[in-house]
């Protein structure tokens, strides 16, 4: 079954961890790179080796031709030189004969001048022929040659003295005949043996030549067997190589190379391919989508090196948890995902659920720190959520984000009412945008008492979205929208504006001050921006205050630092936010230089309920003393926490005891009607004067902390 094929070739087990795969994969490039380089050192040496033999072979066939081209030369000229001692010799005898003849001097003369020519040609039939022969030469010929020099003489002075005869006599005679005969043999055995002896030369080299083209040959047959042996050893090994290295590239394509687990794609291919398949193993599948809850955290405090080990440790424990043929895969950065079958008993999948969710939530060890994550999964089931892979991808997605929202560490199933969440939520963000674009959030006002002068010191904006068919839509729903969608900037401005607009009548002493969400610390220019904001609307920056949340701090810290440091040195007070809820760490308090910490409401609601709450309450604002930070209670509801607050030393107080957040419309009234001391303390009254100076100048003034301090 195809199913099964590619649950064998993708199962738990190729999946394994393991993870040295990343190393691998380098030191096979390394491996790769060996292969080539003694690939390439091969070829050289085969370019080289057959150079070689062609070199030699090419010399050798040169020096041959050399040798055969003097030995030829060498065998025409001792032809030659023998040809010509018998000529020089008939012209000697001519000579003699036509002075015996004609007794005229003339001949004799002649005669004379051939005798060098006879001996020239003999000498150089003597150098080229061979020693031996040369000797046989002299031997046979040295004494007719000089016979017949002496007969040949002596008939001339025969002819010198006028007796003719005599002079003929002597040249006819049998002596000068035998002593001719005598020479003119010599000289041809002379001439053979220079001849074979040339021939014999030639006969060598061309023996030799044949023998250096053997050699060669054989040279070249060894030297190719040699390079043939060599190249296939390399190539061989280049294809091992190539193998292994194919193989870790296979396995770095399906597997995550961090954990080891496949990877997105593979996990695409899996479930495709399981779904497709006619009869999936037991007949359903379920999709389990596991995100992990506080993994950024990790990453952000303790480096992503903690990060990395959190994450392949957790990969291993849920991969303890699969059976073979279960596949797990790294989905995203800290979510993965788990397709296992199963018999149709959602009950199966809710235990590996939350198994896995205990699993992964146990301490990991890191050095001399413990870490520890959490897990939320998401559940998507085939065939009843849907049959195809991105359709239960999405949907097992959905169902995390709601484990998510309803807080973490939990599984939940996908059904239909999610889904119709999702669309509305996706409508919502979108109306949401819109209404930002179009300035229809509106700035709402509640105001911040300062608790021993019993007087508003300043008004916190909190927005509100008129909805044309929801109603009054409350911050609490909208603003995770804007985060989620990254246009909080936008809707912090259009906030700011409304409330400048809103709050024009305000007294100069009284501060604003405006929430912004943590992925905005993230803004290079969120001041200027801020600051543009407040130009426009005519306010100084010392009226207005920025309250930031802990989880802007912990998600990154040096911004966070920049941010605060660049809104004080315009003039911006800028305060820490619910206070108490999130990692309360003393280090950003001694670290960042807050002007305000504001208690969240969560303390005062128990307040009267339980003593921690009051102990905690009571610490804080301790530590606000100790420290010189004032401290704002917020949630304030009742007079009795108020008289509480304020006893134990705390400066400010915010809730609905003294006013829920109202509109612009109502807060001149509120101004009006309220008991509670709106103009400034005495001794605020000249810093008042100055900032509402500064304001009409529209300068970004200095903040004088003590004017508007709760
Ligand atoms: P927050 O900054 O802690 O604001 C205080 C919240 O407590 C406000 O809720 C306020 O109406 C509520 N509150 C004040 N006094 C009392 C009280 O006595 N009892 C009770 N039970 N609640 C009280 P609201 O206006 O619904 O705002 C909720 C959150 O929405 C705010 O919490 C803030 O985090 C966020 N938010 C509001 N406006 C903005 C904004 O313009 N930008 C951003 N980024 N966040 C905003
Ligand atoms: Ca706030
Ligand atoms: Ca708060």
């Amino acid at each position: 079954m195809a199913n099964m094929a590619h649950n064998q070739a993708l199962g738990r087990g190729d999946y394994a961890f393991h993870r040295e795969t990343m190393r691998a994969a380098m030191f096979s490039s390394s491996i790769v790179k060996q292969a080539t380089d003694a690939a390439r050192r091969s070829l050289l040496w085969s370019f080289a080796g057959g150079a070689a033999i062609l070199c030699v072979f090419v010399g050798e066939r040169f020096l041959f031709q050399e040798q055969q081209t003097v030995a030829i030369e060498h065998a025409l000229k001792a032809q030659k030189a023998s040809g010509q001692i018998l000529l020089a010799d008939e012209r000697l005898t001519m000579s003699a004969n036509m002075a015996a003849a004609t007794g005229e001097q003339r001949w004799i003369d002649r005669y004379e001048d051939n005798i060098p020519v006879i001996d020239d040609a003999i000498a150089e039939a003597r150098a080229l022929a061979p020693s031996d022969a040369a000797r046989r030469f002299d031997e046979e010929t040295r004494v007719s040659n000089d016979r017949l020099v002496e007969i040949e003489r002596r008939s001339f002075d025969e002819v010198r003295q006028g007796r003719v005869a005599q002079a003929r006599g002597l040249l006819d005679g049998l002596p000068y005949a035998q002593h001719k005969q005598v020479l003119s043999n010599g000289t041809s055995r002379f001439a053979g043996a220079a001849i074979s002896a040339a021939r014999e030369n030639l006969d060598g080299v061309e023996a030799h030549a044949d023998l250096m083209f053997v050699l060669v040959a054989a040279a070249a047959i060894a030297g190719a067997v040699l390079l043939w042996r060599g190249l296939a050893r390399h190539l061989r090994r280049s294809e091992a190589a190539f193998l292994s290295a194919e193989e870790r590239i296979r396995d770095l394509a399906v597997n995550d190379a961090l954990t080891g687990v496949a990877n997105r794609r593979a996990l695409r291919e899996y479930l495709s391919d399981a779904l497709d398949a006619a009869q999936p193993v037991m007949g359903k599948l379920a999709v389990l989508m596991i995100d992990l809850d506080h993994f950024k955290t990790i990453n952000d405090r303790h480096g992503h090196v903690a990060g990395d080990l959190v994450l392949k440790e957790v990969a291993q424990r849920m991969l303890q948890l699969l059976r073979e043929g279960q596949l797990l895969s790294r989905y995203d950065a800290d979510e993965f995902v788990a397709v296992i079958d199963y018999d149709g008993s959602e009950d199966v999948v809710r235990r590996l659920a939350s198994r896995i969710i205990e699993r992964v939530s146990m301490p990991i060890s890191f050095g001399d720190l413990s870490l520890q994550v959490g897990a939320s999964v998401g559940v998507a089931l085939s065939p009843a959520h849907g049959t195809l892979d991105e359709e239960l991808l999405r949907k097992a997605d959905i169902a995390v984000r709601r484990a998510k929202e309803e807080g973490r560490g939990v599984c939940r199933i996908f059904d239909a009412s999610m889904d119709v969440a999702v669309d509305e939520k996706k409508a919502l963000r979108e109306e949401l945008r819109a209404a930002v674009k179009n300035g229809e959030l509106a700035a709402y006002f509640q105001p911040i008492v300062n608790l021993a002068e019993n007087a508003i010191s300043g008004f916190e904006i909190l927005c509100r979205w008129h909805h044309p068919t929801r109603g009054l839509v409350p911050p609490d729903t909208f603003i995770p929208l804007a985060e989620e969608a990254g246009f909080t900037n936008a809707l912090t401005m259009s906030v700011l504006r409304s409330a400048c607009q809103g709050a024009r009548d305000l007294p100069p002493h009284m501060f604003l001050a405006l929430n912004i969400a943590p992925q905005q610390i993230q803004d290079e220019w969120l001041v200027e921006k801020i600051l543009r904001v407040l130009t426009e609307m005519g306010m100084a920056p010392g009226q207005l205050e920025v309250e930031l949340t802990e989880s802007a701090l912990v998600s990154d810290l040096a911004a966070a630092k920049r941010v605060i440091t660049s809104l004080k040195n315009v003039g911006i007070s800028v305060s820490l936010d619910d206070f108490g809820t999130g990692y309360s760490s003393l280090c950003y308090l001694s670290e960042l230089p807050f002007d305000k910490i504001k208690i969240d409401r969560s303390f005062i609601r128990t307040l009267s309920e339980r003593d921690q709450s009051a102990k905690i309450v009571n610490a804080i604002v301790g530590l606000g003393r100790s420290l010189g930070v004032p401290i704002v209670a917020e949630g304030v509801e009742t007079a009795a926490d108020a008289e509480f607050l304020k006893d134990i030393g705390c400066s400010s107080a915010q809730g609905y005891y003294y006013a829920k957040a109202m509109s612009a419309a109502e807060l001149a009234g509120f101004l009006k009607t309220t008991t509670l001391k709106v103009a400034p303390a005495p001794s605020d009254a000249i810093a008042a004067q100055i900032a509402a100076r500064a304001r009409r100048a529209g300068a970004a003034a200095e903040p004088a902390p003590s004017v508007r301090r709760a």
